[in-house]
């Protein structure tokens, strides 16, 4: 007796158990069917992604997978709607309504080989980086007559930005980049020196406000620049050369209308006019001993970057990015 209920126990409970498994394994069969979509979607380059997601949304969808419509395309089904039952998102150049009658039209006729002919694979990434953000110098002559060397009041900070970008690749070369979105994380906090009477008798900043390199140079622009006073300030420099890469076009002509060149050219943002003269004493051991001019512009160039031509890609790379102190002659 003793040992029938003690038995009749024991297979309820692997009953028990057993169905709780069962509930919980169909339940998890359910969510799934109820929650992954199998989504085609088909780039406005004819590129086909499949992809799995839990959403339904279309916007969703493709933030989900980095994709980024852009002003001139078209999304099918709407950006705002829900996915249809075909399961698949088009993306397509936005034509002239001509033009999509034209495309119906001609549709029916396209052939294979046209179709391959616009099959380009190339692949895009959606990536973000942080760069610093240089402080600048600012200087301000003493109200008061305060002898000694000059002060620093507040001490600059480089600020952090965060840049997206869509990058394209074709064979994991990146043959394009477009900027999304620039985000400061940190602003830079300017460094404010105080410049005191006398502080010519201290070593380093005080000597350079006085200082005008223009005045022992033998080079052509220094000779522009003689009897000007040069405002010295750090800047955020980088290198460029004519490639598309670095211009977004080849053939290197520069903002001013002239062909960029080596150990010459300058590229800053619209606050320094064309033609000023800015000496930077880094390249001082180079060909044109440190003596620049601005002949151009760059997309993104705030007033404290500055962009140094180069007469080749790999020069530019090795240069990098470095903060600089430049002479400017305004
Ligand atoms: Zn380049």
């Amino acid at each position: 007796m003793i040992e029938n209920e003690k038995a009749s126990l024991s297979i309820k409970k692997i009953m028990t158990i057993a169905i709780l498994l069962i509930i919980l394994f169909g339940v998890g069969v359910i969510a799934t069917n109820i929650n992954v979509n199998h989504v085609k979607i088909i780039l406005s380059n004819n590129y086909e992604m499949q992809i799995l997601t839990t959403k339904t949304k279309i916007s969703d969808i493709l933030e989900e997978n980095h994709i980024v419509v852009l002003p001139e395309e078209n999304v099918m089904p709407n950006i705002d709607s829900e996915l249809l039952d075909n399961k698949t998102i088009t993306i397509t150049k936005a034509y002239g309504e001509q033009d999509v009658i034209k495309l119906a039209e001609a549709n029916s006729e396209v052939s294979i080989e046209q179709l391959l002919g616009d099959y380009t694979p190339t692949i895009e990434k959606i990536i973000t980086e942080q760069v610093e953000i240089p402080f600048e110098t600012i200087t301000k002559n003493s109200s008061t007559e305060v002898e000694g060397a000059n002060q620093i009041l507040t001490k600059g900070k480089n600020g952090l930005k965060e840049i997206t970008y869509r990058a394209k690749f074709k064979n994991d070369i990146e043959i394009d980049r477009t900027i999304l979105s620039e985000k400061i994380v940190k602003e830079p906090i300017n460094q404010i020196v105080q410049i005191n009477k006398n502080a010519v008798t201290s070593r380093s900043s005080a000597k350079r406000e006085v200082v005008n390199p223009a005045t022992t140079s033998i080079n052509n622009l220094a000779k522009k620049v003689k009897g000007k006073t040069p405002t010295v300030k750090t800047f955020n420099t980088s290198a460029y050369c004519s490639c598309t890469k670095c211009c977004g076009k080849s053939g290197g002509m520069t903002s001013a209308g002239v062909k960029a060149s080596s150990w010459y050219t300058l590229a800053s943002g619209s606050v320094y006019p064309i033609g000023t003269i800015i000496y930077i004493p880094y390249f001082k051991d180079k060909p044109n001993e440190g003596w620049f001019i601005v002949q151009d512009r760059g997309g993104a160039i705030s007033s404290n970057k500055l962009d140094v031509y180069m007469g080749t890609h790999s020069q530019a790379i090795q240069f990098g990015r470095k903060n600089l102190e430049c002479y400017v002659y305004m």
